[in-house]
């Protein structure tokens, strides 16, 4: 069972992508909610409205302690804002939960880039229907990228020299927003890395791309 953070955001993308996997989610909006997840996701949305959301739920500590004991976690742009473990350009009231050794520069495209899609390469991702590796259409809304990364933390994608996906264990984090496209690799990546899923499958098994159609299957 998936949770999807739903004090504001993009719950029912993240839903229906994770719906296209068979998997089940579950809405998180208030600390009992927490109870017997899988994995949790924070979707994109407003950083700033989503922390104070946060405490008035009273879902701030249990989320961070649940986190910090190992649930895995999948955050999407304002998610990969509040699972860092500091901020740059953050708004002075906001804070984060502290899970990813990274630090997060938010709104980093600036105004003229506020709103963009780039064919990203991404490390990990099943290799497509054809079998070669397809470019993933990340979506990116007024989003941040990775300023600084722990040891720890795998890079899986860059736009330019950005930052904009990394894997630090069971947790998952992109600036782009891959619940908004069809294609549910970066959501079976989540899967595999949170351990609720086995390894991408090999070259021409995959039927979960946005051209939809499977390959030739190997055993
Ligand atoms: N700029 C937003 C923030 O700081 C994130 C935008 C998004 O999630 N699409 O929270």
């Amino acid at each position: 069972m998936v949770g999807v953070l739903a004090v504001q955001g993009a719950v029912a993308s993240h839903r229906r992508a994770f719906a296209a996997l068979g998997v089940a989610t579950t809405e998180v909006r208030s600390p009992a909610d927490l109870a017997g997840l899988d994995a949790v996701v924070l979707p994109g949305g407003e950083s700033t409205t989503m922390w104070h959301l946060l405490g008035t739920t009273g879902l701030r500590e249990p989320l961070a302690q649940a986190l910090a004991a190992g649930l895995p976690a999948l955050g999407t742009c304002a998610g990969m804002i509040l699972l860092g473990r500091d901020l740059e350009a953050g708004r002075h009231d906001q804070g984060t939960l502290g899970v990813l050794d990274v630090v997060v520069r938010r709104n980093a495209f600036g105004r003229q880039t506020e709103s963009f899609e780039a064919p990203l390469a991404v490390a990990g991702l099943a290799p497509g229907a054809t079998g070669t590796p397809e470019a993933f259409p990340g979506v990116f809304i007024r989003a941040p990228v990775v300023a600084e990364a722990g040891p720890g933390v795998e890079i899986l994608a860059r736009v330019g020299a950005e930052v904009v996906a990394v894997r630090q264990g069971a947790v998952v984090a992109t600036a782009f927003h891959p619940e908004l496209t069809t294609d549910t690799r970066v959501h079976e990546l989540f899967l595999t890395a949170a351990g609720l899923r086995g390894p991408a499958p090999a070259a021409g098994t995959s039927a979960s791309t946005s051209t939809g159609t499977s390959g030739t299957a190997t055993p």
